[in-house]
């Protein structure tokens, strides 16, 4: 019988715990979105997001998940035959490349090995050789939650200026944003995609996007439809926050979403970096120390790539990730990321981003390391004491 006793420790990398402030923010009655109570709320709400974001520019949002984000992203800018690039991160970067190629427009991938982070050079060669301007954007990952490497963005940007294009730079940080540092504006991005569940904390269904002005002059020639995603008609005319929806407002959300912001801003973007920096390099130092004995690996090579927000854990050849994960699931009520696409059996993820605290994590690298006990996976011993090490030495 499934262990269902205790607290349920859910350490995927997505959705994540919704913390009891924010649940009780959002146990309330329902207020009329149209009403100047609401309004209040909602510009709140968005100038909040536009300093996590680090953006003076619009955002707007949609009873969505991130991947109606994506797709708002592709109708508002595009037209059927547009050439798009894809830097190739993994699952979800390829996965937003074939959404892109069902509206009709040509995807063009650069490749990149899943396990290193994105070349700058490669891109910026990618673009040089593109005399005439085909490429009408570069889409990019910014934390690739299905390997865990974590790509350098303002490094893709400062390689599509060294090439001199003109293309769009849109980038996904539905796993990143509110846990590692992003910078809209600085880093010169025009379209930022994020959802709901992940650092923002809160359930899984709003999703929003950052839309620079040059984006935002970019939907004028694209082609593609679009009527519940078409940024223009929720902007209103010359408005910089969202003057419209279509249809019911999630009020709820935003009573979630404006405590989440207060979370975020009693504990300080900067300290909220820093504990995801804590708990992630803790897990790194656990995963490091199992690695010995030919046991499991970081599978993110590039020390600088390895992500803050979820490791994914690569098990040794002939061992099955999903065995172990329904062994800590079903066993000890602990819940962990399998791997995706390609990756599915190769590797679990250990996601350590949102409302997280070092117990929890200690607890859950300790039931991982009785699983693969269970489990007969090979590994080194002692990796919860390496983590507690790491976590005294930075206290
Ligand atoms: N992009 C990334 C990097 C993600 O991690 C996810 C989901 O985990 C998505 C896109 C898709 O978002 P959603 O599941 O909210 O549609």
């Amino acid at each position: 019988m499934a262990n269902t006793h205790g607290r349920h420790f859910f350490m995927n990398p997505g959705p994540t715990n919704i913390p009891d402030r924010i649940l009780r923010a959002m146990d309330r009655g329902t207020i009329d979105f149209n009403s100047a109570e609401f309004r209040a709320i909602s510009d709140q709400c968005f100038a909040g997001l536009q300093r996590v974001f680090k953006t003076t520019q619009p955002i707007l949002g949609y009873a969505a998940t991130g991947h109606g984000a994506w797709e708002a992203a592709l109708v508002n800018l595009f037209s059927p035959g547009d050439r798009v690039l894809i830097v190739e991160s993994g699952y979800f970067s390829l996965n937003w490349g074939l959404r892109a190629e069902a509206f009709g427009l040509q995807v063009e991938t650069l490749p990149n090995d899943w396990r290193r982070t994105a070349d700058p050079a490669k891109l910026e060669a990618r673009l040089r050789d593109d005399r005439n301007h085909e490429i009408k954007a570069v889409l990019a990952v910014h934390n690739e939650t299905s390997t865990g490497v974590a790509h350098p963005v303002a490094a893709l940007r400062r390689a599509i200026d060294a090439a001199r294009h003109p293309a769009l730079f849109c980038v996904d940080v539905i796993s990143s944003l509110g846990s590692f540092d992003f910078r809209m504006d600085e880093w010169g991005v025009d379209v930022t995609v994020v959802g709901s569940q992940k650092g923002l904390m809160l359930p899984t269904g709003m999703a929003f996007t950052g839309v620079s002005a040059k984006a935002i002059a970019a939907t004028a020639a694209a082609k593609l439809p679009r009527v519940y995603w078409d940024w223009r008609r929720l902007l209103g005319q010359g408005a910089t926050t969202q003057g419209y929806w279509n249809g019911t407002v999630p009020v709820h959300f935003f009573y979630g979403l404006q405590e989440a912001l207060r979370m975020l801003e009693d504990e300080g973007l900067d300290n909220v970096f820093a504990r995801h920096h804590r708990l992630a390099e803790a897990t790194r130092r656990a995963v490091r120390t199992w690695r010995r004995n030919d046991g499991p690996e970081i599978f993110s090579i590039d020390p600088a790539g390895q992500s803050d927000t979820v490791t994914a854990v690569l098990l040794p050849e002939g061992h099955d990730a999903d065995k172990l994960r329904q062994i800590a699931l079903d066993r000890f009520n602990l819940s962990l990321g399998g791997g995706l696409g390609q990756l599915k059996g190769r590797l679990f993820r250990i996601g350590h981003l949102g409302d997280l605290n070092e117990p929890t994590v200690l607890g859950s690298l300790a039931t991982i390391e009785i699983a693969m006990e269970l489990a007969g996976v090979p590994h080194g011993k002692g990796g919860v004491q390496a983590a507690a090490d790491y976590l005294v030495s930075e206290a």
